[in-house]
């Protein structure tokens, strides 16, 4: 089942997601539904807060990237990126690794119509667990680094406007006011004012 993609001005995009401990049928069916998510809504990643959960969890699915574009090893092996992906990242953590930074155009999906450039370190190590809690190491390089850096901020309640230049902060101002007045207004709408006097 395709879920709803919390937007920019929504609260939960500002939680630190919490650990998972429990790897049960429901975790295992929110990862499913939120792989779905990403598909439908063509992202290349989504993290739990982008569905309104604050959790350690966030799912990718980078297969689409050009082979030139894939540098990576998952458990000190390479295996077919067709094989790993889509993934979901269960308690994440990143580890920059030592070189250079790299700066990459990115768009979000709780940001219609919102891309910037991002500079960000050109290779992590991640260490995360399966749905089944199994840990994995995974390093990456390039757009798969950058896709990972993306969603584990997510994950921390740091967004990619974070990262914007005050200049791009500018040129975006426009759409985020929008942005941030539509989340208020739904926000009203799900809290009638008068609710609380309600049955009473
Ligand atoms: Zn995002």
């Amino acid at each position: 089942m395709t879920l709803r993609v919390t937007r920019y001005g929504e609260p939960v995009l500002r939680q630190t997601g919490k650990r998972i401990e429990r790897f049960d049928d429901e975790l295992k069916q929110l990862a499913a539904d939120m792989i779905e998510t990403m598909r439908a809504e063509d992202g290349v990643g989504l993290a739990a807060q982008q569905i309104g959960r604050a959790l350690l969890l966030f799912v990718v699915d980078v297969s689409m990237l050009p082979p030139e574009d894939l540098d990576y090893d998952l458990d000190g092996k390479r295996p077919p990126i067709e094989l790993i992906m889509p993934m979901a990242l269960v308690n994440a953590q990143v580890k920059i690794l030592p070189g250079r930074t790299a700066t990459g155009e990115e768009g979000c999906l709780s940001f219609p119509g919102v891309r910037g450039d991002v500079t960000r370190p050109l290779s992590v190590e991640v260490s995360y667990q399966d749905l089944d809690g199994a840990p994995h190491h995974l390093r990456a390089s390039g757009w798969f680094a950058r896709v990972l850096q993306h969603e584990f901020d997510h994950t921390q309640g740091v967004l990619f406007i974070d990262h914007f230049s005050s200049r791009q902060l500018r040129n975006a101002e426009t759409k985020l006011k929008q942005l941030k007045r539509a989340a208020r207004q739904r926000q009203k709408e799900e809290t009638p004012e008068n609710s609380s006097e309600q049955g009473a």
